[in-house]
């Protein structure tokens, strides 16, 4: 059309993108956009990855993956960053089946469950093992029994994630089920979290039943994976989106919303599982990030699509299995014609599902929205705080008091800068409320890019973070610890600290005294790292990984603020840093 015609096409690079290549190309021709499909010698605006940030050697445009994301969303990663969020906050990750990482943790999962089978004997128990950077039900096998665990070695040499298993799902006709959600990581500084609107339930192939000695391994019932249940004789294609072993995740909504289920509650727990989660993932992937692309550097920026599993239980819960860094994007399937003999066939479901998807993400990505939102977001969010501010230091700092408040707010306004959080006057007290306006209904956050492209169905993508921050931000203390850790690393874009910047954080926090000497410090230090390294759990580069220093930081809040709640422990210790170090920057 004559607008697309009069401004300059986006420029996307595919050579990369692997099998998400057929649902892109489709996407980019529903925008009008132009395709490099063997790359370009001048650079692109988009860059489209089909494994990873570095499939390609990028330094301006935009790239579809964050650097550590893979690593982020392995088994043990996630259940280890889960584990930290829910030594914080246990109600509010309780989304999360409990897990053990093995073989590290075999004799405490073998002890807690002998305890609690003591405490009570009616308890009997599933548990699933999962083999860790396993995908598509490689290796999966349920157990009764911690004793039951396959010690045949390869424990060992490849660690796992055992974790109970969840015995009452939802059943939509006798089977079941498990939701594949989409999600955009649109940014991580500051954080913005968009969902799809519609996804994929895939469904078992044998009638569910409750896992018993006799039942345990047959995988068709229990596992819902589409790789397995394929070359099950009971798996069946279709092309409609509400029947088969594959439908839209809209179409399961419909059903229980006839059965008189609230879908508008399973929604909002939905969100807040999802938005909860990347809040468990952002601290690593800001150490990555910085390391990757150090500040300083031009780019690129990136953004992500996730892959959501999820599973409801009998009463809707959701529960999270896990979440995939590169989802499926294929549109089509494999179809056996005769024994051994396959074709792919278009799959009607996967297209209506992921083509929207990739294209909407595009739509949020465009680099001309973009420079038109940097403008209005500048002179919305950040000068009202500039004005206070202003009008503060304004007066003269003749005073102690004076200088004291404009120190204060000028420390406030870098803080909030930097964790990209707008609602500067909202409070925590505000944080429970339900998140009502959700459903299908889109905010009129995108008004511009529907005038703009007027032939384009609206945004299946819904903005669900900035937009619900107040209701998560006090969740977010971890990433204020890997701000700390990140300042300490210094500028070599590496990912660990070394013993000497473990001391200057120390020393410049003003954490050392004389019941906490510096000799005390250095033992800290190695006692965290040796126990891991000796684990098998850092090995490649020597020093404290975030995960090592959050362990080295509990610590410290724990003796230094004894009586109080753990995540008020570290809330305090928190404080009390970026205090010392504001005061710090403040002298210097
Ligand atoms: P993979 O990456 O191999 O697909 P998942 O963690 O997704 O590994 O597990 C595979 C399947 O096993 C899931 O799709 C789900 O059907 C089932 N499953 C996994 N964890 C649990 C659990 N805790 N309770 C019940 N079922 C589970």
């Amino acid at each position: 059309g004559g607008r697309a015609a009069r401004r300059p096409r986006v420029t996307v690079d595919s050579s990369k993108a692997k099998t998400s290549l057929e649902a892109l190309k489709i996407s980019l021709r529903q925008l009008h956009w132009r395709e490099y499909p063997f790359g370009r010698r001048l650079p692109c605006d988009i860059y489209w990855h089909g494994v990873s940030f570095h499939d390609n050697n990028i330094f301006s445009g935009q790239v579809n993956k964050f650097p550590g994301m893979t690593e982020m969303v392995r088994k043990v990663t996630l259940s280890r960053a889960v584990r930290t969020m829910q030594d914080l906050f246990p109600l509010e990750y309780n989304f999360y089946p409990r897990s053990w990482i093995l073989p590290e943790e075999l004799p405490l999962f073998v002890e807690e469950v002998r305890m609690m089978k003591d405490s009570d004997p009616s308890w009997k128990p599933t548990f699933i093992v999962k083999p860790d950077g396993g995908c598509q039900g490689d290796g999966i096998y349920l157990i009764k029994d911690p004793s039951d665990i396959r010690q045949t070695g390869s424990i060992q040499s490849r660690p796992a994630v055992v974790q109970e298993y969840i015995c009452k799902p939802l059943l939509v006709d006798k089977l079941k089920f498990d939701i594949r959600l989409y999600v955009l990581l649109k940014s991580l500084e500051p954080l913005e979290i968009y969902i799809a609107k519609d996804g994929l339930s895939r469904f078992c192939t044998e009638p569910y039943q409750e896992p018993t000695l006799k039942n345990l391994h047959q995988v068709f019932m229990h596992l819902t994976n589409y790789s397995l249940n394929i070359h099950s004789g009971n798996f069946i294609h279709s092309d409609s989106v509400n029947t088969g072993s594959k439908r839209t995740f809209s179409s399961i909504l419909c059903r229980l919303s006839s059965r008189g289920a609230d879908v508008k509650k399973l929604w909002s727990d939905i969100i807040s599982l999802v938005i909860k989660t990347i809040i468990a993932l952002t601290p690593e992937l800001k150490v990555y990030y910085q390391s990757d692309i150090p500040a300083g550097k031009p780019g690129p920026t990136c953004f992500q699509i996730l892959g959501f599993d999820i599973l409801l239980m009998k009463n809707l819960k959701p529960m999270l299995l896990e979440v995939n860094a590169n989802p499926s994007m294929r549109i089509e399937h494999e179809q056996e014609l005769s024994p051994g003999v396959f074709e792919n066939v278009p799959s009607p479901v996967d297209e209506e599902v992921k083509v929207a998807v990739i294209r909407d993400t595009l739509r949020l990505m465009d680099p001309q929205n973009k420079k038109r939102k940097d403008i209005q977001i500048k002179f919305s969010l950040g000068l009202p705080l500039v004005a206070e501010c202003c009008s503060q230091t304004a007066g003269g700092m003749k005073d102690k008091q004076h200088k004291h408040n404009s120190l204060k707010l000028s420390l406030k306004l870098k803080f909030y800068l930097k964790l990209g959080l707008c609602q500067t006057s909202e409070h925590v007290s505000e944080a429970n409320k339900d998140l009502l306006d959700i459903g299908p209904a889109d905010g009129p956050e995108h008004e511009t890019t529907r005038t703009l492209e007027p032939e384009l169905p609206s945004l299946c993508l819904k903005q669900v973070f900035p937009k619900y921050a107040k209701q998560f931000n006090y969740l977010r203390l971890v990433d204020r610890v890997a701000a700390l850790f990140i300042r300490f690393l210094g500028v070599k874009g590496t990912t660990k600290l070394g013993p000497t910047g473990f001391r200057t954080f120390i020393r410049n926090c003003k954490l050392s005294n004389s019941n906490f000497s510096m000799a005390c410090v250095d033992i800290l230090y190695i006692d965290i790292t040796r126990r891991r390294s000796s684990m098998g759990i850092d090995h490649k580069e020597s020093g404290m990984c975030l995960q090592a220093f959050v362990e080295a930081f509990f610590c410290l809040a724990q003796k230094k603020y004894k009586s109080l709640p753990l995540h008020q422990q570290v809330t305090s210790l928190i404080d009390f840093c970026e205090y010392q170090l504001a005061v710090l920057d403040e002298k210097r």
